[in-house]
């Protein structure tokens, strides 16, 4: 990867409560280059979707944010709130799990879409009206004419996602950041719409990170994984590192508790044993030790750092990363 369009250093997430601070996100640090597609991966409560609410300040004001988001060289975090308006949209577009509730009721397809675009571009609005139709047409939607004049209750889920794809698009950002935009559709439209936006990427040269807490999906999709856990990246690496290579238990767990990553052969499934922890409660040491089969007394004082044990950036928090064997069932998995 050459230069970064986003750089994200050392950021954390604070949320004061008045039973005291949850600790949302700890000390992420992690890049997604130009036209690169990147996966987010890990449970519910990893800190995925507050480092990308986070990444473009759309958290509540009562979050504290440390760190650095550097677009471009930019950093957001320090961006004044009116300049924020310009780079939500017209440089990071963003799509979330639920569209129709992101939709407004009130408003037709057609009038949303020339709405976003005229906001940003102030486009006269006929002209903006000949880009809805282009978008809703190179996001898949059959007929863009007459759907166009639909109301968002009309669509079904998989027509919703992909206006709002269409809308994240509309001002041909450098960033698409997609969080679970997949969680509420079917298995047969989530390949769809999984398609779509590498699709999307490769014509338009557009950077996306994928939110996901199904690590098999991204095997379609993503260039790079980051695998988080308890509001920090446990590992990351290139898709086939990840997939030939997993070296944290937690990545392991993953696997073994999801079906499609394995085609060789059928294999049991196996769930991680116990829950994430609650940000208001993370275990001292490794995150992870009151669920990892390989724990040791180290694992539970000293936090294992992110270093890189392998080559093509190949990283893992674990103070045994590299020096154990991988779950047999897990030798023939491939991307
Ligand atoms: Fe397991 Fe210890 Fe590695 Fe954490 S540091 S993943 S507890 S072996």
């Amino acid at each position: 990867m050459t230069r970064p369009l986003l750089d994200v250093r050392d950021l954390a997430v604070t949320f004061p409560t008045d039973s005291g601070p949850i600790h949302a996100v700890h000390r992420m640090s992690f890049s997604i280059g130009s036209g690169e597609r990147v996966g987010i991966v890990g449970e519910s409560g990893a800190g995925k979707s507050v480092a990308a609410l986070a990444i473009t300040r759309l958290l509540a004001p009562s979050a504290r944010l440390s760190g650095q988001v550097a677009l471009d060289g930019t950093d957001l975090l320090q961006l004044p709130r009116s300049q924020l308006r310009h780079v939500r949209g017209e440089r990071i577009g963003m799509v979330f799990q639920d569209p129709v509730t992101c939709l407004s009721p009130r408003m037709s397809v057609g009038d949303q879409l020339v709405e976003a675009i005229r906001a940003h571009r102030g486009v006269p609005r006929r002209a903006a009206r000949d880009r809805a139709l282009d978008l809703l047409r190179s996001v898949g939607i059959p007929d863009p004419v007459l759907w166009a004049k639909e109301y968002p209750h009309r669509l079904s889920g998989g027509m919703a996602q992909r206006v709002m794809i269409a809308m994240a698009i509309s001002c041909d950002p450098e960033l698409l950041i997609a969080d679970e935009p997949t969680t509420a559709l079917d298995v047969t439209i989530e390949a769809q719409i999984i398609d779509l936006l590498v699709e999307l990427s490769e014509e338009r040269g557009t950077a996306v990170m994928l939110i996901t807490h199904d690590l098999a999906l991204l095997a379609r999709f993503a260039e790079r994984i980051l695998v988080t856990y308890a509001g920090s990246i446990v590992e990351q690496g290139t898709v086939g590192t990840l997939y030939g290579r997993p070296s944290h238990p937690y990545t392991w767990g993953l696997m073994q508790s999801v079906t499609g990553v394995n085609e060789q052969r059928r294999r049991r499934l196996t769930a991680i044993r116990g829950a994430p922890p609650s940000a208001r409660a993370i275990p001292p040491g490794c995150a992870f030790h009151p669920r990892c089969p390989y724990v040791q007394e180290v694992c539970r004082r000293e936090v294992p750092e992110l270093m890189v044990h392998g080559g093509d950036d190949h990283a893992s928090a674990c103070h045994f990363a590299g020096q154990l064997a991988r779950p047999e069932e897990l030798r023939e998995v491939r991307p």
